[in-house]
C-alpha cells in the first residue's frame, strides 16, 4: 500500500498528516511545535487513539522531518522509509507563477524562495520543509500545492487594486488572495452534494477560521476573493482587522508616535480583529461566552457577522446570482450561533436556514426546501486535498 505526507510547515511548526492513498485514510497526524526554541514538542496521534508526545530541542525544520520520519518507524505507522512514496508541501504565496499545484524540483524550490517577500515568514519555512524531503527522500514524488492558485483565475477587474498600474506592472501590488486549497475543496464537494456539475454553480464559499476569508467561485473558478495582496484584507478576524481606509494606518501611526509601519501593520495583524475590538480574546467561542454580559463582546460578534454578510452580497452582485453558500473552518463549522446569524440576516436574497438541519458541526445542507440558495456546511479538509494533487501530479 503507498502511502502520502501533506506537510504544512510554519515559520516554527510543522504539521503533517500521513494517509494511505488511494483510500484518503488518515494513518497518522502529527505537529512539531516551536522548531529553533528550547523544549519543542513533538506529537503524533494514530491507530485508536494512540498518542505519541515527546519534548525535546529541535533546532531547524531538517532536524524535524528527520525526527518526524524515524519516530514513524518506531512507532511502527510504517515499516520503512520506502512506504512513503509521495510528499505535498503546502506553500502560502504561488504569486502569479503558480496556477496550479506543481511537481518539486530545484527550480520550484528556488521560486517558492524568491516569493518570500508576498509571505516572508511561510514562504521561507516552506521552501525549508522541501529541501528536507528531497534531502532524506530523493526518490519519492514531491508536489508543491498553493494557498493561491486558486485565486488565479481571478480576473484583471478583481485582483486591480485602483493605484497607479505601474505599481502592478513593476512590483506585482496585486490581490492574490489565500485558503485556495480550502475553497477548492469545499466548492467541489458542495457541487458532487447538490448533484451538479461545478460548471453549471455560483457558489459562495466562507472559510471562517482565526483567519478568514470568503470567496466567490462561478463555475468552479475563483473569480473574488476577501483576502489582498497579503492575508491582512477581508472580513474581519481572529486578530487581523480586516478591510480597514487606508488612511487610518497615517493617522494612528502619528497619534500612537509610531515611526515603524512594520510596527502599525503588525498591530493590524496581530492585536485587531475580534481580539482587539473585544480586549478579551480571538476565539470566537469566548467572544460568544462573554456576548451576553459584555458590550464590547457582543458589538465586536455584531462586526464579524456584518462584515461576512456584506461579502455575500458583494459577490451576489459580482456573480449576478447565487446557486450555494457554503460555510467552513473553526467559526464556520461549528459555531451554530454564526451561521444562523449571518443567513437569518440576508432572506431577501433568497436564503432560508432551517434551524434544526443547521443544528450541525457535520457536512449537511442547512437551508430550508423553501430555499432559493442552498446553504451547506462541509468541513474543510486541505490536507486531504493535498495528498489528492499528490496523486494527480504523479500520473501528469
Ligand atoms: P485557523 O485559522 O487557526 O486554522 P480554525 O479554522 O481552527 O483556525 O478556527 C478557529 C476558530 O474557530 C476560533 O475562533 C474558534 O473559537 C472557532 N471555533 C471552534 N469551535 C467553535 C464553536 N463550537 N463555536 C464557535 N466558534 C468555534
Amino acid at each position: 500500500m503507498s502511502k502520502s505526507i501533506a506537510i504544512n510547515a510554519g515559520s516554527s511548526s510543522l504539521k503533517f498528516q500521513l494517509f494511505n492513498m488511494p483510500q484518503e485514510e488518515v494513518v497518522a497526524k502529527g505537529l512539531v511545535e516551536r522548531i529553533g526554541l528550547e523544549n519543542s514538542i513533538f506529537s503524533i496521534s494514530y491507530g485508536d487513539d494512540q498518542k505519541y508526545e515527546v519534548v525535546e530541542d529541535i533546532p531547524n525544520h531538517e532536524v524535524a522531518v528527520e525526527k518526524l520520519l524515524e519516530q514513524l518507524v518506531a512507532l511502527n505507522i510504517i515499516a520503512s522509509f520506502d512506504e512513503i512514496t509521495g510528499v505535498g508541501h503546502r506553500v502560502v504565496a504561488g504569486g502569479e507563477i503558480f496556477k496550479d499545484s506543481a511537481l518539486v524540483d530545484d527550480t520550484v524550490i528556488q521560486q517558492v524562495e524568491d516569493l518570500a517577500e508576498f509571505a516572508p515568514l511561510h514562504n521561507k519555512a516552506e521552501a525549508i520543509g522541501m529541501r528536507a524531503f528531497k534531502h532524506i527522500l530523493p526518490d519519492i514524488t514531491s508536489v508543491a500545492v498553493f494557498d493561491t492558485s486558486f485565486h488565479t483565475t481571478m480576473p484583471k477587474k478583481a485582483y486591480l487594486y485602483s493605484v497607479p498600474l505601474e505599481y502592478y506592472k513593476q512590483f506585482k501590488a496585486r490581490k492574490y488572495g489565500a485558503h485556495g486549497t480550502s475553497h477548492r475543496y469545499v466548492s467541489h464537494r458542495a457541487a458532487e452534494l447538490l448533484g451538479k456539475p461545478i460548471k453549471e454553480l455560483k457558489i459562495i464559499t466562507c472559510h471562517l477560521g482565526n483567519g478568514a476569508s470568503i470567496t466567490a467561485v462561478d463555475g468552479g473558478k475563483s473569480v473574488d476573493t476577501s483576502m489582498g495582496f497579503t492575508p491582512l484584507a477581508g472580513v474581519t478576524m481572529g486578530t487581523r482587522s480586516g478591510d480597514i481606509d487606508a488612511s487610518l494606518v497615517g493617522f494612528l501611526m502619528n497619534k500612537l508616535n509610531i515611526t515603524d509601519i512594520n510596527e502599525m501593520v503588525d498591530i493590524l495583524n496581530k492585536k485587531s480583529g475580534l481580539l482587539g475590538l473585544s480586549g478579551l480574546s480571538s476565539d470566537m467561542r469566548d467572544i460568544d461566552n462573554a456576548s451576553a454580559t459584555n458590550e464590547d463582546a457582543k458589538v465586536a460578534m455584531e462586526i464579524f457577522v456584518d462584515r461576512v454578510q456584506k461579502y455575500i452580497g458583494q459577490y451576489i452582485a459580482v456573480m449576478n446570482g447565487v446557486d450555494a453558500i457554503v460555510f467552513t473552518a473553526g467559526i464556520g463549522e461549528n459555531s451554530i450561533k454564526i451561521r444562523d446569524l449571518i443567513i437569518s440576516g440576508i432572506t431577501w436574497f433568497g436564503c432560508d436556514i432551517d434551524k434544526e438541519r443547521n443544528n450541525t458541526r457535520s457536512e449537511a445542507i442547512i437551508s430550508s426546501d423553501n430555499a432559493k440558495v442552498t446553504v451547506l456546511n462541509i468541513p474543510t479538509n486541505e490536507e486531504v486535498e493535498i495528498a489528492r494533487d499528490i496523486e494527480r501530479l504523479r500520473k501528469s
